[in-house]
């Protein structure tokens, strides 16, 4: 592993020498190739951002590109300021004018945020065209520092800053929420990610690095206009060069601009007339013989693999003193019972859950049955913060929750998995319990810590670089109660967690919850497979058509005929095949 990376980065040396080289000693027509080559590097780790490791595709960074453009060019025409304090302003402005843009825009989903970005870029180029801002529809010169050569290594040296700037992103709490949300944004939630929060940083991220790359642009042709600082074309190449190169990881966006800039000019030269054409009839196919880009090829060999965010882990065993207690966000020692009072969700017409109580006892496991339909899973939304109950309050303690964010919820110490599973497909096991534990707002070192500690409770550290496709189903489920655990739950809100697992899995997930529930914790329970939680259930609430038709100490609560009859359908017989 430590020779792979020492290998990469000699490489990327040798690419960082060859370009200084060609910044001392190439021709003008060499020079102005590496200059825009480094600038779309810039702009393509900002694309790489929001649209890869966020997940949110856009067609309008090109916005934040041309706004940096005017930004400086009107700085420094105007006001003459000099041209580094106008290039880092202009990637500020931007990141300014991003924040309150991100709220809104990261509102819109899928294609709807990527036709919302291209009509910002439009609103851009007609508002600089009609503003007559630094010559208008004509653009204007702007006086550049007359040396070229600081030009050029001024945009190297910034292009190597993105790229390390990408690379740092990706190994920090940051990057790994933004991957979460990426992956499957309500399982952050409830892993307590501030997912909002964390799409507004990257947006913000993003249109830094594209307005500085517009800054760059003016500076390196000592012009601004607005159709070529809001060209469509800027944008569609950048988006090529990420998706040749790999979108999502560091290297890719540096290796697509790389590769597609060279090859622009190869065909430019010798097929003036086909060039756009063969550039995107070569991105298809990369995209289709290999959808993760250049760089998920080389992945397949060990190479330019991404490193699991604060990794390896430590050995399992918490430093003496770090230990914090359960539910610490929320308060140890206080009450941390969980209270649904007369919930009631409606969806148009169907009563989900009506007119629901519900208690947790700290230190006991009560099990939620029901059959299919019966408004369990509704019942946990409405106690989790994901769905905000028609009628009814929720309290944890003396403090009331309902509608408040499911992220804040689960960081104050109640924390749910999902009845479907919801594991992040491109986090390893280690990343998916360290982000739910680092969310906790803990040290590097104490998150860490926990996240081995759980792993091996639940007996997953050996996997603990694997992704959740190398996981059996049970394993799967396994994690997502690590992932939960992690919170440090005093309330536990299990979905049919053990729905799929073997004996051995289930036994190991009934010692965890013994030992949690030891630890005060409280758990409630809805299972499918009765003997998979009867035998820990210290009372049982049954529902049925959203209502609650029993509730008591698991042995009475079994026969009663009502439950027979509505759970199992047909029967006595049946109870006693169920195993209750
Ligand atoms: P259970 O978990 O007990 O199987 P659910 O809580 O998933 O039941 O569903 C209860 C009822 O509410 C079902 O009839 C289901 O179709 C309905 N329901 C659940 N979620 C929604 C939703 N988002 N929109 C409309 N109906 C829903
Ligand atoms: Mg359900």
């Amino acid at each position: 592993m430590k020779r792979m990376r020492g290998v990469e980065l000699m490489a990327f040396a040798a690419v960082l020498a060859v370009a200084v080289a060609i910044a001392f000693n190439g021709s003008g027509y060499a020079v102005q190739v590496l200059t825009s080559t480094a600038i779309f590097i810039v702009l393509a780790c900002g694309w790489n951002i929001i649209s890869g490791l966020t997940g949110y595709v856009s067609f309008g960074q090109v916005a934040f590109f041309g706004l940096g453009a005017y930004l400086a060019a009107g700085l420094i025409v105007n006001l003459h300021v000099p041209w580094y304090a106008a290039a880092a302003l202009a990637g500020l402005g931007a990141a300014v004018v991003a924040a309150p843009l991100g709220a809104i825009m990261l509102r819109l989903q899928g294609i709807f945020f990527a036709l919302g970005m291209f009509g910002l870029a439009r609103i851009g180029q007609i508002a600089a065209t009609s503003m007559g801002a630094t010559g208008g529809a004509m653009g204007e010169s702007v006086p550049t520092t007359g040396n070229a050569l600081e030009t050029t290594l001024t945009i190297l040296g910034l292009a190597c800053g993105a790229v390390l700037l990408t690379h740092l992103l990706m190994g920090s709490r940051l990057g790994l929420q933004l991957m979460a949300v990426r992956d499957d944004e309500a399982a952050a939630k409830g892993a307590g990610v501030h997912a909002d929060a964390v799409k507004v940083a990257a947006f913000c991220i993003s249109g830094c690095l594209a307005g500085l790359a517009g800054a760059l642009y003016v500076w390196n042709i000592a012009y601004v206009d607005p159709t070529s600082a809001f060209n469509g074309t800027i944008e569609l190449q950048t988006i090529l060069m990420v998706l040749v190169g790999g979108i999502g990881s560091t290297w890719g966006p540096v290796i697509g601009a790389i590769l597609i800039s060279l090859l622009g000019q190869v065909l430019w030269a010798r097929f003036p007339m086909q060039e756009q054409i063969i550039l995107g009839a070569i991105t298809i196919l990369v995209v289709i013989v290999a959808p993760g880009g250049l760089v998920s090829i080389v992945n397949r060999f060990g190479w330019l693999q991404r490193r699991p965010v604060w990794s390896p882990p430590p050995a399992p065993g918490v430093p003496p003193g770090t230990r914090p207690p359960l539910g610490a966000a929320f308060g140890k020692g206080r009450n941390a019972r969980l209270r649904g009072e007369h919930l009631r969700k409606q969806f148009g017409g169907v009563v989900a859950v009506g007119d629901v109580n519900l208690t947790t006892e700290e230190g006991s496991i009560l099990a939620i049955i029901g059959p299919n339909g019966a408004g369990k899973s509704t019942l946990f939304d409405l106690l989790s913060g994901f769905a905000r109950p028609t009628e009814g309050k929720v309290y944890f303690g003396d403090r009331e929750l309902t509608g408040i964010k499911p992220h804040i919820v689960a960081r104050s110490g109640i924390a749910r998995t999902f009845q479907t599973s919801r594991v992040f497909p491109s986090l390893t096991v280690w990343e998916t319990v360290l982000l739910a534990s680092s969310s906790l707002n803990r040290s590097r070192r104490v998150a860490a810590a926990e996240t081995a500690r759980i792993l091996s409770q639940v007996g997953l550290l050996d996997q603990w670089a694997s992704l959740p496709e190398r996981l059996s189903p049970g394993q799967q489920r396994l994690l997502e109660i690590a992932r939960a655990l992690a919170l440090h739950p005093r309330v536990l809100l299990l979905d049919e967690a053990m729905a799929g697992m073997t004996p051995q899995e289930i036994g190991r997930v009934h010692a965890v919850l013994a030992e949690v529930v030891r630890q005060g914790c409280s758990i409630v329970a809805i299972e499918h497979v009765l003997p998979a939680i009867a035998p820990l259930a210290s009372r049982v609430q049954v529902l049925d058509f959203g209502k609650t038709i029993a509730e008591g100490p698991p042995a009475l609560v079994f026969r009663d005929p009502d439950v027979v009859e509505a759970y199992l359908g047909v029967g006595e017989q049946a109870a006693v095949d169920a195993g209750i």
